[in-house]
Parts: structure tokens; sequence; C-alpha cells
């Protein structure tokens, strides 16, 4: 028997995963090939060879429970002052290893921040369109989320609107950049603007709002760097992610980062060995933590995804589709060719494109690609683009 939260969420979320498996069943019957799927965000580039190296190398160290036993709830000390010093190298920043919580993924990242700071009632901003599964991080704490409205035209962060969702519950801000399902990048003016707004909010309400910033695909940029977000806002608690930078999401393995200069920052620590440990997580795999040693630094080779960005926004704008461009992750935000994105979704399906409605990210009108595909399928999904569009105009 299903509870009541899960019945609710199920009924409301158009599942990206149903059209997934959909496709897979056209593809038995069409021949795969004939399928053009893009529905999920599912890395299809080879993870480095240093990463599968450090797993063999890892799995087999002796002693075996230095690697395969418990390690502390928010992971092992080395693997820590690893990261902290890749960052500090990278980013001009100070943490100290005691501010690297590692997760199972981001996923948990962000649901272990909520579960520290959340009370049930309390508010969480964050941009919309936006990743669906912030819903039930949020909810699952019996918080709020509440959206603002991005620029429709940009895919930025609109200040209006923004300024706009703040309540005296608010207290915490979600945002993700490079962005899932826009592919949008957030400039150094959305992220100062950012700031300025929870800078006043914080001291018009009187408690700290802490800034989440989601980057599961921070290297994922194909024209110019992201900016740092912790760098424009003090009480930032980055959440990143190894699942699509070294493409090994099964394995999941991310973490946490705070700078010793959030506000509260020795409750942070504490909150956030509790939370990991109370929600069930007890740590973030062992194994996956200590490849980080040898490869925490390594990316995918992104040259893929360009070329597959390439072909598709260049293919699909010069048919006359509105797409906005896009700068990172492997996601496009395409206008759909009638008001309603699902209706639209349907009829892609006759021509074997799939791809996810708007409304699964509240963008209705709106359609994502999820491009981690071989660019030669782009590149043959492209006359099927065509025909879909000669049904509408
Ligand atoms: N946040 C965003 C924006 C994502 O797109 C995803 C996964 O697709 C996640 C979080 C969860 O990532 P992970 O696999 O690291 O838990």
């Amino acid at each position: 028997m299903l509870s009541e939260k899960m019945r609710k969420l199920q009924g409301e979320v158009v599942c990206i995963r149903d059209i997934f498996e959909e496709g897979k069943k056209m593809a038995a019957v069409y021949g795969a090939e004939n399928i053009f799927n893009f529905t999920i965000g599912n890395p299809s580039v080879d993870p480095p060879k240093e990463v599968i190296d450090a797993f063999v190398k890892y799995a087999q160290m002796k002693p075996y429970q230095a690697v395969h036993g418990y390690p502390s709830n928010v992971g092992y000390p080395e693997v820590r002052q690893r990261i902290a010093d890749y960052l500090n190298r990278t980013y001009g920043t100070n943490y100290d290893f005691t501010g690297i919580f590692m997760t199972v993924g981001a996923g948990t990242g962000i649901t272990s921040i909520c579960n520290m700071i959340l009370d049930p009632d309390d508010e969480v901003i964050t941009f919309s369109p936006f990743f669906w599964e912030y819903k039930s991080y949020v909810g699952n704490f019996r918080g709020k989320l509440v959206t603002a409205r991005c620029n429709m035209q940009t895919l930025q962060p609109d200040p209006v609107t923004f300024e706009a969702a703040f309540s005296p519950r608010t207290k915490l801000v979600l945002m993700c950049s490079p962005n899932n399902p826009t592919g949008a990048v957030y400039t150094e003016e959305s992220l100062k603007a950012i700031a300025a707004i929870m800078e006043k909010k914080q001291k018009e309400y009187g408690h700290p709002i802490y800034l989440i910033s989601d980057e599961p695909y921070r290297l994922l940029s194909y024209d110019k760097p992201v900016p740092y977000t912790a760098l424009y806002y003090k009480n930032t608690l980055t959440v990143y992610s190894y699942s699509k930078t070294l493409s090994i999401p099964g394995d999941r393995i991310g973490y946490v980062a705070a700078l010793p200069t959030v506000d509260d920052y020795d409750d942070i620590k504490l909150g956030m060995n509790g939370s990991i440990r109370w929600i069930g997580l007890v740590n973030a795999p062992s194994l996956q933590q200590m490849i980080l040693l040898d490869c925490c630094e390594s990316c995918v080779d992104i040259s893929i995804y360009k070329k597959t960005r390439d072909i598709l926004y260049n293919g699909l704008t010069s048919m006359g589709y509105n797409v906005i461009h896009p700068d990172g992750a492997f996601y496009m935000f395409m206008q759909a060719l009638e008001d309603d994105d699902i209706a639209f979704c349907e009829k892609a399906k006759e021509e074997k494109l799939l791809f996810a409605p708007g409304t699964a990210f509240e963008g209705p009108g709106w359609v994502r690609i999820a491009y981690p595909v071989p660019p030669e399928m782009a590149e043959r999904s492209l006359p099927a683009f065509g025909r879909l569009y000669k049904k509408y105009r």
C-alpha cells in the first residue's frame, strides 16, 4: 500500500523514465537505429581510463578493511583533503577538508542539506524550469518548493520573479548551473544579482539563507568557464557529483562543500555528519571515495557532447525551431510547435523522436532534448525533426 505522499508524487510527475522505456520497446519493433531517444541524461561517453584503473587498483588494495570497511559518515579525511586542495588550487578558495562531506551523488547531497536545515513548512526557492526531483528532495522533509520563473528568452534567473518568491520561511535557494533541463550556464551577472537579493533578504529576515549550488554538470561547459558560485555568495553550499563528469552515475559518488566563512560553519559540520547518517546513507561508497585520490580532477572527453550539441542546435535552428543556445550540461530547451507540449511530444513519436515535455520541469510549451547520444545518431535524427516541423508549418 503506497503512502499518500508517494501516490501524489507519482500522479504529478510526467514520467520521463516511462517515455524512455517506451523508446526501448519501439526500438525492439522498429530497430534501435530508427529510434531517436532524447529522453534521459544517462552519459554515453566512456569514463576516462584513469577512473577504471583506479577502481581496479583500490578494489585490490590491502588491508581490505581500509577500503571496504566503514569510513566516517562524511568520508575519508585523505579524500576530502584531496578534493579541498583541488578546489583551492582551481578556484582560489580556502576550503578546509573538514568542510567537504562525501555523499552518494548530488541527489543525496541536496537531500542531506534539506534534512539538516528544513523544519516543516520552511520554503526552498528554485528557478523554473527545474529538475523535477527537487520536489521530492524538499518534500521529503515537509519543506515547500517555491519556484521563480527564469527569463524564457535567455533562461537566466529573473531577479524580479526571484525577489518576489521570498518569504520569512525561506531557508534555502536551490540553483543548478550548467542547468538541467535547459543547458543554461548562469552568467556572473546572474550570480551577482542572486547574491545581492539573498544578502538583502537575509538581513530583512534576520536568519541565514543558504544557497545550494547544484553542480553535477560543472565541467560540461562548451563555450566558457562556469563561474564558481561560492565566490559570489558567502552562504553557498556547493553540491558536486562525479556522475556526469566521470560518466559513473551508477557508482553514486559526490560531495557537499562548505567554506569556513559560511554562517554557523561548526553547526553545518555537525549537521552534515548527523544528516548523512540519519537519512540512512551511513556513508558514501568507500571504494568510490578512494578512486578520487587518483581522479578527482578528471573529466570525460566533452568534445563528443559538444559535437552532438552543435549538430542538433545548428540543425534545429536552421529548420526554424526556437532553441535557446545551450552552453553546458547535455540538455537543450526547445519551444514546442503547439501550446500543448505533451501533445507535441506525442506527435514527435510518430517520427520516432522521443523527448520530455517541458511540463515535467514546470516549463510548459517547451520540450527538453537530452543529448548524451552519439553525434552520428543526432545527425541521423535531423530528417525526422524536419518532417515534424513540416506537420506544423
Ligand atoms: N541534480 C541535477 C540537476 C541532475 O540532473 C541530477 C541527475 O541527473 C542530479 C542532481 C542527481 O545526480 P546524482 O546522480 O549525482 O545523484
